[in-house]
């Protein structure tokens, strides 16, 4: 039997366990923590179950990424979709406009709040369904090796020609240049899906992000972390293994191949240190971590790109406790406001507000829901004052003013939001490296900018993968899922 290791019980590490344990191969997935799902897991606290990153789920809608894996391994995933409003942007100019789940109350609402832009969203609706069928059809891209070159070229429809177009052109591009709440509208919700603004983001995939809350949006019974559980129970069930306090510290590589990992190395008992053989390797992992594992023999390729790429974003988070007597009404469980569109996003310009839902009493104790309010943030400024002894207050006192903007720009939009937070927990790039053994707290993947400069799952080591958010489509869990069925089948070719 074929030997699979897998580090890391990521959504995208999961997914390609389970439909490896499927296609017959011995699968162990080694987890550092003590529960699965990294960025899209929820963890217990005080009390409460947070979601630790992601808050919101697409991709469960017929043909898309989560709804082909439940198919293909007979699973049934713990979701209620979240109806009729996906989140609410608040604008700059006061005004809340909802993304609607349902496409015709979408287009009304668009129509009403920027009518000089029908053309564009006539566009973006266009390339979004381009996209979602490309997606939904398993291109190989960027193409690997020659194998993913033919398959690339069997995928391709004449309808899929209608987006060459478009292959090279930005989202900005597209767009009308006169109406800045539009733009804003658009710059904020690809911030958190694309992980860039429409001046870079590229037109195919910026138009399939903004048609995410019309895709299937979901919550998730008890967190997020539902879908890695769900995947785990699947896994354990079918004879595979998830083992939790794994955290592995070197990969041995003999003539290119990785043959073994090692947990736990650093740690002073030996017994707990353990090393597992494989024949593949699958490395949920960012490119800098699978190096640093790799030490001194990662492929030259791997040590080019870690060296050239520039950091990708970081996440500062509050996971906060909520009276629900006290807090006000709303139209929706998730906001997204900008305060200023003059000044960048992200650094508490632009929040992500999503609380739990009043009825689900798994999430926080009675009267209470569990919320999370995310911005991003760079990631180097706090490695800087974390690294510097003398500025260990400074670090503190910028933790505390974050937590003081992002808490009145909630409050500015939604009025009585403050009163109801009787819980604050904050965390910074610091600790989500800690918490997912992510370099710097770099989390969410790279820009999806030029497509041309996606990456694929190639390490540079003949039978080692990268699965997870570095790998194109990137961010979320729906991206990942598509990750994971990649290189599953890679794998298996
Ligand atoms: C603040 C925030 C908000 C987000 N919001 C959303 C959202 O609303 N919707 C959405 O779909 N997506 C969202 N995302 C993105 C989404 O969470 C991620 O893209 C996705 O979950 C990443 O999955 P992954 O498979 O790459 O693995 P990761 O989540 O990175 O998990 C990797 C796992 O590997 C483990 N690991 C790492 N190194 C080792 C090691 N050496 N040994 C053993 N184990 C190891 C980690 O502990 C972790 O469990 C958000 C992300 C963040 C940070």
């Amino acid at each position: 039997m074929t030997k699979t290791i897998v580090i890391g019980a990521g959504v995208g590490g999961l997914t390609a366990a389970a439909l490896l344990l499927k296609a017959g191969h011995h699968v162990t997935v080694l987890e550092a923590q003590t529960y699965p799902g990294g960025c899209a897991g929820t963890f217990f606290h005080q009390g409460y179950r947070w979601d630790a990153g992601a808050t919101l789920a697409g991709g469960f809608a017929r043909g898309g990424p989560h709804f082909q894996v439940a198919e293909r391994l007979g699973i049934k995933w713990p979701i209620h979709p979240v109806n009729p409003i996906a989140w609410t942007v608040h604008l700059p100019d006061g005004r809340a406009v909802p993304q609607w789940t349902d496409l015709e109350s979408w287009r009304v609402e668009h129509r009403r709040a920027f009518p000089s832009a029908e053309k564009f969203w006539q566009t973006q609706e266009r390339l979004a369904d381009l996209s979602w069928d490309i997606s939904s059809r398993h291109f190989p891209w960027p193409p690997q090796d020659g194998r993913d070159v033919v398959d690339l070229l069997r995928a391709i429809r004449p309808k899929t020609l209608l987006a060459t177009p478009y292959i090279l052109r930005t989202m900005a591009a597209i767009m009308p240049k006169d109406d800045p709440m539009l733009r804003t509208f658009v710059d904020a919700n690809l911030l958190i899906s694309a992980q860039a603004t429409a001046e870079a983001a590229n037109a195919l995939y910026g138009s399939a992000a903004l048609d995410l809350p019309r895709r299937g949006v979901n919550h998730i019974d008890g967190g997020m972390g539902g879908i890695a559980e769900t995947l785990v129970n699947w896994i354990q069930a079918n004879g595979g293994a998830v083992q939790y306090k794994q955290r592995i510290d070197k990969i041995d590589v003999r003539g290119n191949k990785a043959v073994a990992v090692h947990t736990n190395l650093h740690k002073r008992n030996k017994h707990s240190r353990r090393i597992f053989e494989c024949d593949n390797l699958l490395c949920n992992l960012t490119p800098w971590a699978l190096r640093d594992l790799l030490k001194g023999t990662a492929p030259p390729s791997l040590q080019r790109e870690t060296r050239r790429r520039d950091p990708t974003w970081g996440a500062f988070m509050l996971y906060l406790g909520l009276d629900q007597s006290k807090l006000p009404k709303m139209n929706a469980n998730h906001h997204q406001i900008v305060r200023d569109h003059t000044k960048p996003l992200g650094e508490t310009n632009s929040i992500f507000l999503s609380i739990s839902q009043a009825d689900d009493p798994t999430r926080a104790p009675a009267g209470m829901q569990a919320a999370n309010i995310s911005t991003h943030t760079e990631v180097g400024q706090w490695w800087r004052l974390r690294a510097d002894p003398a500025r260990k207050a400074e670090y503190h006192e910028k933790r505390e003013q974050y937590v003081e903007a992002m808490l009145a720009t909630a409050e500015a939009r939604l009025p009585g939001f403050r009163d109801a937070v009787v819980e604050i927990l904050p965390a910074t790039p610091v600790t989500y490296e800690t918490w997912t053994d992510r370099p710097m707290g770099m989390v969410g993947g790279f820009a999806q900018k030029s497509i041309l400069q996606a990456r694929s799952p190639w390490t540079g080591l003949d039978n080692a993968w990268l699965v997870g958010d570095s790998v194109f489509p990137g961010q979320s869990t729906a991206g990942v899922t598509l990750s994971g069925m990649r290189v599953a089948r890679k794998v298996l070719q």
